[in-house]
């Protein structure tokens, strides 16, 4: 999970900072409004918490930037006081979540982590077409019949999913398999997987599509004759 967390006090920043690496997040730091709103325009975050009372850009502004920009993140305010006016303007600029300082640790990471299953239902649990693959039972079923899939096959219909509609390259498998490419045997071993998937998820209305020169493509849709 990355997570820009734009705070101008230093020892706030630096203290929440190592909170929330030990919680398992990645955090890049940004002390002032223009870093926030460079880095939050130009890297995917799955997270924002923005300080409002911000040097250069106050956070509101760099929160409507955003929005207008159409970034979808969750981004949760944080407010130096308890200002009714502070909170509305911030949900009122595209804000999902607000936390009044001083805060508790835990309070905030229960709303992060509420905000990230809020931006991505089902990331445990999807169901396209036939299929069903659950994450946290580790188990996968076409047409109600259980799939057995090897961890190798577990992982890249495990991707395909999470990126489904964008093209996964071969190198992303390769990654997602913590091997390298050449240790998988090369292309061809990769292109044995996906063979050996597609006849797993015959009858599940998912086709996985080869998409030359770049990789594959998991699409829901009429099952080829
Ligand atoms: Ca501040």
């Amino acid at each position: 999970m990355n997570l820009l967390l734009a705070e101008d006090d230093a020892i706030l920043a630096d203290a929440l900072t190592a909170q929330l690496q030990g919680a398992g997040f990645a955090v890049e730091h940004a002390p002032n409004g223009a870093v926030a709103e460079y880095l939050l325009l130009k890297q995917p975050f799955d997270l924002a918490i923005l300080d409002l009372g911000l040097p250069m850009v106050d956070g509101l502004t760099v929160l409507r930037r955003v929005r207008a920009a159409s970034r979808e993140l969750p981004v949760l305010v944080l407010t130096a006081q308890d200002s009714l006016d502070d909170r509305v303007a911030g949900l009122n600029a595209g804000a999902d979540d607000y936390l009044t300082k001083p805060f508790d640790f835990p309070e905030l990471e229960a709303r992060l982590r509420a905000l990230l299953r809020r931006s991505r239902p089902g990331s445990h649990h999807a169901e396209l077409g036939q299929l069903v693959f659950d994450r946290d039972s580790h188990r996968a079923a076409v047409q109600g019949q259980p799939l057995d899939l090897s961890p190798r096959e577990w992982m890249l219909l495990d991707l395909l999913l999470t990126q489904r509609d964008r093209v996964v390259t071969k190198e992303q498998i390769a990654q997602a398999w913590a091997v390298e490419r050449s240790e998988v045997g090369g292309n061809n071993a990769i292109e044995v997987y996906i063979h050996r998937l597609r006849r797993k998820l015959e009858g599940s209305g998912l086709v996985i599509r080869t998409v030359r020169g770049l990789g594959y493509l998991l699409e829901a849709g009429a099952e080829p004759a």
